[in-house]
């Protein structure tokens, strides 16, 4: 499928086409372990990588593939590899860089399972994370040092409103030749595409707004392709010779898809965190109205942030949207189609009023989960960051007093009137 038709036209059409054996129009759901070989030579080729194809499930499937080739194209990536969710997609995404005593450095404004995957799960395989505030470019650099892999962050970064400087830090990236790794979740390629800002690889919880029903959980590695892994001699897994498959060099070999074919190869193969049909379909279907949906969730995340930013029991609205964020300027440059639909809200109330809004809230599901077509609230600090120390809640943007929101796509005047009704509750 070329790059050159629009975003609306591959949402739907990239990476599909009428199925080979039936002529099947929608992508067809692969549900097979694995995959019968023409003859003996074939499977020896298959296990060689001298050929492409199919051999086993944990690998490569076709329903998966064609997600893949999806996202890549949205994208704008040369290859892509699915999870099992967005926190495999995470580890995937770093395995190929990474090594006893090598660390990343990552922004402090992340999703708080992200920042528990980091400080504390990394921590076992001998990697650490710097954590620097990204908006201080000077500390971004100051916290590289030899052993730094990758640099970290998030478009849109959750829970606070924060619009990261993707450009910014592309360039430090490129300056000490190791790539910047983008978690597109909360922004999704119809918003944002990091790759065309200089990101090597991009990171998803397809889990969000790309199956948008919030039905299955899913990740997506997507790699630029541009990334010149043999410029030095950080990146072993893609430029020495690797002894699980014969000594073959996968930069010399594979080119600009030696990271996809080495995450598929050796990171699917081995790690096994691979993303299963039945959940490749959802997201298909998802993807499908991708832009359609995300231009509702921004039209009515506008709507409701001014509103909110109005009320006497609201202390502060983060929607970067807003003329009232300092991300404002930032947001119209990197997120030209609108700044997401995920914000917080401060309350004059604190703690317990944020409490007894999200029990007041009936419209709004309470539940640990963003980017569905439903609006979702949750209290971050008692929920996704209370592992946090409060330090760190307040660095994340998940501070007591602070509530999330991830804004869907109903009727903007009916989002309005639940937040009426519960605010007037939490406020008397
Ligand atoms: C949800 C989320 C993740 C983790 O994804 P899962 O699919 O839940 O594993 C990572 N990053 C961001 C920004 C997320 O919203």
């Amino acid at each position: 499928m070329t790059q050159s038709f629009g975003f609306d036209t591959l949402q739907i059409h990239a990476g599909a086409r009428p199925d080979p054996a039936t002529g099947a129009r929608q992508v067809p759901i692969y549900q097979t372990t694995a995959y019968v070989f023409r003859d003996a030579d074939h499977a020896a080729a298959l296990f060689n990588l001298q050929e492409v194809g199919y051999i086993y499930s944990r690998l490569t499937n076709p329903t998966v593939a064609a997600l893949g080739e999806r996202l890549a194209a949205l994208e704008g990536g040369a290859g892509a590899v699915c999870t099992s969710s967005g926190h495999a997609a995470q580890l995937m995404a770093l395995y190929p860089l990474m090594g006893p005593g090598k660390n990343i450095v990552s922004s402090t404004r992340l999703y708080g399972g992200t920042i528990t995957q980091f400080t504390q799960v990394f921590k076992r395989f001998g990697w650490s994370t710097n954590f620097v505030d990204t908006d201080d470019l000077a500390a971004v650099e100051a916290a590289i040092d030899e052993n730094t892999r990758a640099i970290f962050c998030e478009t849109i970064a959750n829970p606070g409103g924060y619009v990261t400087d993707i450009p910014a830090l592309a360039a430090i990236a490129d300056k000490h030749g190791i790539p910047l790794v983008v978690d597109n979740t909360t922004a999704t390629p119809y918003l944002c595409n990091p790759i065309a800002m200089g990101a090597t690889l991009v990171v998803h919880s397809t889990t969000k707004y790309l199956t948008g029903n919030g039905t299955v959980t899913g990740g997506a590695i997507i790699d630029s392709g541009k990334f010149d892994w043999s410029q030095n001699d950080k990146f072993p897994s893609l430029s020495a010779p690797e002894p699980a498959y014969h000594g073959l060099k996968f930069h010399e070999t594979f080119g600009s898809l030696a990271y996809t074919f080495f995450s598929i190869a050796i990171g699917l193969r081995d790690l096994g965190m691979t993303m299963n049909p039945q959940a490749a379909h959802y997201t298909l279907m998802g993807v499908e109205t991708l832009s359609l949906r995300m231009e509702k969730h921004v039209a009515n995340a506008g709507k409701v942030a001014a509103w909110l930013e109005k009320h006497p029991a609201v202390e502060a609205v983060t929607y970067p949207g807003l003329d009232s964020s300092p991300y404002k300027a930032r947001a119209e440059r990197l997120l030209p189609k609108g700044a997401g639909a995920l914000f917080t809200i401060a309350l004059k109330g604190g703690y317990d009023a944020c409490v007894k809004l999200v029990d007041s809230l009936e419209l709004f599901s309470h539940v640990a989960n963003l980017g569905d077509a439903r609006s979702l609230v949750i209290h971050s600090a008692s929920t996704t960051h209370r592992q946090l120390t409060p330090e760190q809640q307040v660095a994340a943007g998940a501070a007591p007093n602070v509530v999330r929101l991830s804004i869907g796509i109903e009727n903007p005047e009916d989002i309005i009137a639940d937040l009426e009704q519960a605010l007037a509750k939490a406020s008397a």
